[in-house]
């Protein structure tokens, strides 16, 4: 069926649907985060993104090894587990519990601020919900990740200011969104439109509270399809070793961001052996690459993780490059 001639019916009713029902009924409930976030006396904010470490309950203790190496070159402010931070393997809650606190001991041994999403991967023990997993997650003491925005079932929907070094204005944002799973309409699933609105929302309040708009990246897991269209089109940094397992459909988030303008960089996990980054309307969409030992890799890549260096001075400006296992003194 050809849904071309209903486009402007279906903008309408989207349009009206965030700007009046999703208006009335969302409620920002979220906390203040445990420790505020800021840039450093040197004016900078260090965030490490650790992809699909994907194991059980007996992580592999080379991917912890890999993480507390990383963490103690890079020394972040911030680490963010883009999903699929564990799996299956676990068979009961107990597991669900000792595969969370393995890979939580990384920043927690060192007092750094770590923030979750999930990927397609999380809860397939079937053992613990994602909403009894996050729950367990913010209880490490350094875990900043928050239930946030809840739509069906996608739980993890917030963000995280960063304040300025000597201020207490915000500087630089950071979002967090639950990609969901699997969908019956393709392989992976897709960002809601609630979950759009939700995100258009926060952008349209920051800029209205702070009267101006507030640099920003995102994080989640399973890739948009527009990260295709980036390879093809773009510039692009890094290695392609296997193609974009993307949402089967496009729900419009990258149309959104781009109309905003305040997301400057989307982050993605899910393909282990991409690390590339690529810009598209000049907006860069980039890969981390792979943490987790105990998951495919291309033999090829070693395991790594991405680093992004803001700049107070100048936040809407992400630097970013890979870490792998061979600048830490790993295999
Ligand atoms: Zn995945």
């Amino acid at each position: 069926m050809n849904l071309k001639p209903f486009k402007p019916i279906i903008d309408l009713l989207s349009f009206a649907y965030c700007n009046i029902l999703f208006k009335i009924t969302y409620r920002n409930n979220s906390p203040l985060p445990k420790y505020p976030l800021k840039f450093d006396t040197s004016r900078n904010f260090k965030i490490v993104q650790f992809a699909d470490i994907q194991d059980g309950p007996n992580t592999d203790p080379r991917t912890l090894e890999l993480m507390n190496r990383i963490l103690d070159k890079e020394k972040p402010n911030l680490v963010v587990l883009t999903g699929d931070n564990i799996d299956g393997k676990c068979k009961t809650a107990e597991d669900v519990k000792k595969a969370i606190t393995n890979i939580s001991k990384p920043m927690e041994s060192r007092n750094i601020p770590w923030a979750v999403v999930f990927g397609n991967h999380d809860d397939e023990h079937f053992m613990m919900s994602k909403e009894q997993m996050m729950n367990f997650y913010m209880t490490f003491n350094y875990n900043v990740s928050q239930i946030g925005f809840k739509t069906e079932n996608r739980v993890g929907n917030y963000n995280l200011l960063i304040h300025g070094s000597s201020s207490q204005a915000p500087k630089f944002n950071v979002y967090f969104i639950d990609s969901g799973k699997y969908s019956i309409l393709g392989v992976y699933d897709y960002i809601t439109k609630p979950q759009i609105c939700w995100y258009k929302t926060i952008a349209n309040n920051l800029k209205k509270q702070y009267k101006k708009t507030i640099p920003a990246i995102m994080f989640f897991h399973i890739p948009l399809q527009e990260f295709y269209t980036a390879y093809k089109t773009g510039y692009i940094d890094g290695l392609r070793l296997e193609s974009e397992s993307t949402s089967s459909i496009n729900t419009g988030l990258f149309d959104a961001i781009v109309n905003t303008g305040d997301v400057k960089g989307i982050f993605v996990g899910h393909d282990h052996s991409n690390t590339y980054t690529a810009a598209l309307n000049n907006i860069t969409l980039g890969y981390a690459g792979n943490v987790g030992y105990a998951t495919y890799g291309n033999p090829k890549l070693q395991k790594g993780a991405r680093i992004f260096e803001i700049n107070e001075a100048n936040p809407s400006t992400i630097n970013t490059r890979m870490i792998f296992s061979g600048d830490v003194g790993l295999n």
